[in-house]
């Protein structure tokens, strides 16, 4: 199945609203979140902890896959509303928000969000200041959230360098967040190799060996069952047909890697209208996927 609205996917694990940004409440004996959206989405995302941990207080861990301001944006938010809240992450990611460029950064991307969805926070202070990671996490650990809610880290660069994915087996569950692609609304998977090629296929090469019922995407999608099952496997297929496409078109324009951008922009982006990203990070995260082919890294 294909579910395309926030809310409870089984007993005790939730997608808050909206789905298009990632943030997954696990309701365990240590209640977790996974993944923290975008800046405007705090004052709704304590609303969706409330309604479903009744006091927000009780939220613990915030584990985090990578250090985009779309998936880490409420984390400083939220830690500044509840006090006993810790985030957890990747040595690198950890090491990305102390450094002053990386915050103005995410500040600055998430501004034209803030401008569109003003009305979600009206006069709360949302902004992205500072995040401190209170606990490293290192690829192969397993992390008790108690009641059976286990989980496993996996290291999964590539998209970028301090990628981590969260695959909990007692209910063959899955957090990826662009390790495995994003869906567009034909649901052809788009691959999300914006630091590395290489790594990005090894690291879908170890998720595509997980035995998976659940599939918690970074945007727009959660997929059970069959179609869970599937994925990966797909999300692979396409990532070698799309950089074999890259490769041809840069034979075809003599190595002209702005060229190859404006044709599968044409093509993928203005023809399909189906790519629900906004243009201008479509075209930074497509120019670094050609890079990344071209220079072969
Ligand atoms: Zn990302």
């Amino acid at each position: 199945m294909i579910i395309q609205k926030a809310g409870k996917i089984i007993d005790g694990l939730y997608a808050l609203s909206d789905i298009d940004l990632p943030a997954y409440l696990v309701a365990a004996e240590t209640p977790s979140l996974f993944d923290a959206g975008i800046t405007f989405m705090g004052p709704s995302y304590r609303k969706e902890i409330r309604r479903y941990l009744g006091d927000e207080n009780r939220l613990r861990w915030l584990f985090i896959t990578h250090a985009h301001f779309d998936h880490s944006g409420t984390a400083p938010y939220l830690k500044r509303h509840i006090p006993g809240l810790k985030v957890a992450a990747s040595r690198l990611a950890a090491e990305i928000f102390k450094k002053p460029n990386a915050v103005s950064l995410i500040q600055s991307l998430s501004q034209d969000f803030e401008e569109q969805h003003k009305t979600l926070f009206g006069n709360e202070d949302v902004t992205f200041d500072s995040l401190e990671v209170d606990r490293v996490l290192e690829d192969g650990e397993t992390v008790d959230l108690g009641g059976g809610w286990t989980f496993q880290v996996i290291a999964t660069p590539g998209h970028t360098r301090d990628g981590l994915s969260f695959y909990f087996p007692g209910i063959k569950a899955l957090i990826c967040g662009e390790s495995a692609g994003v869906p567009d609304r034909n649901f052809m998977i788009h691959p999300e190799f914006l630091a590395s090629y290489k790594d990005y296929v090894a690291s879908l090469e170890k998720l595509a060996f997980l035995d998976v019922e659940i599939i918690m995407l970074s945007h727009f999608y959660i997929l059970t069952g069959e179609e869970a099952r599937n994925y990966l496997k797909k999300s692979l297929e396409n990532t070698f047909v799309f950089s074999d496409r890259i490769r041809k078109y840069l034979g075809d324009a003599s190595g002209n890697r702005e060229s190859v951008v404006r044709r599968i922009f044409k093509e993928d982006y203005q023809d399909t209208g189906a790519i629900q990203q906004a243009e201008r990070p479509y075209l930074i995260n497509l120019t670094a996927k050609v890079k990344a082919v071209a220079e072969n890294k």
